[in-house]
């Protein structure tokens, strides 16, 4: 366990702690440590319409994963409790420096890097949540809901505002559009999020998914690529 979190080595606990999540990271030996994952809904107005709703520039909204929830071995296990279970390809920001009340001007000062990564969702259990107004956890935050690809540092690619995001499900084209076409740009996201919480470094933002979401079988392979950020091979086991 690192020293930085307030533990040190002389710390005794009282059942094995959980081991830190860690993605890799492109070019380097080093692995990225992962804290919380905030994501974002209806980042991109066709992804919003296809959903029932109207475009919305005023109100953002946030949910969360656990930092378990991030799984970079290729593989998604099919969850319990649910018949349809969607993919939705998204960019992820990994932020390396934390931060209250960031300014958007210098919200990418804050990030690290970038990767492509699946916000999967039971959507069945989604639907009776919106409908039941109650939250969405069961729907979102289950383990192994967000596998992500390798990060690249912000200093090889910079910060992409546009580019093609494609998600193939068995070769064919379920999602497609372009990060120009998001709502709320990262640093706007950054920003916000940085209003509500103390963002902390090692905390992943899941930007939202463009239109054709839809359900995955065991068995299927799911291959993202996002243009100037990166690939993920995904298989639903
Ligand atoms: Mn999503």
């Amino acid at each position: 366990m690192s020293q930085t979190q307030g533990t040190t080595n002389a710390a005794q606990f009282v059942i094995d702690p959980t081991e830190r999540t860690t993605l890799a990271i492109e070019d380097s030996e080093a692995v990225f440590p992962v804290n919380r994952l905030f994501c974002i809904g209806r980042n991109y107005a066709a992804h919003s319409v296809e959903m029932g709703h109207d475009p919305d520039k005023e109100h953002p909204f946030f949910f969360f994963k656990h930092a378990g929830a991030a799984r970079s071995d290729g593989q998604f296990p099919y969850p319990p409790k649910t018949a349809d279970v969607h993919h939705e390809i998204e960019m992820v920001v990994a932020l390396g420096k934390g931060g209250r009340d960031i300014a958007v001007a210098d919200a990418l000062d804050h990030v690290f890097g970038y990767g492509v990564g699946l916000d999967m969702t039971r959507r069945d259990l989604q639907a009776e949540a919106k409908k039941a107004g109650r939250p969405w956890e069961v729907a979102k935050s289950f383990d192994d809901s967000a596998p992500c690809g390798v990060l690249v540092p912000a200093s090889l690619i910079g910060h992409p505002e546009h580019g093609a995001v494609v998600l193939k499900v068995n070769g064919e084209v379920r999602q497609q559009g372009d990060l120009n076409q998001m709502i709320w740009k990262v640093p706007e996201m950054i920003a916000i999020l940085s209003q509500y919480f103390e963002l902390k470094a090692g905390d992943l933002i899941l930007t939202g998914t463009p239109a054709g979401v839809g359900p995955v079988q065991r068995g299927d392979r799911l291959e993202g690529t996002i243009e100037g950020v990166g690939a993920l091979a995904v298989t639903v086991i």
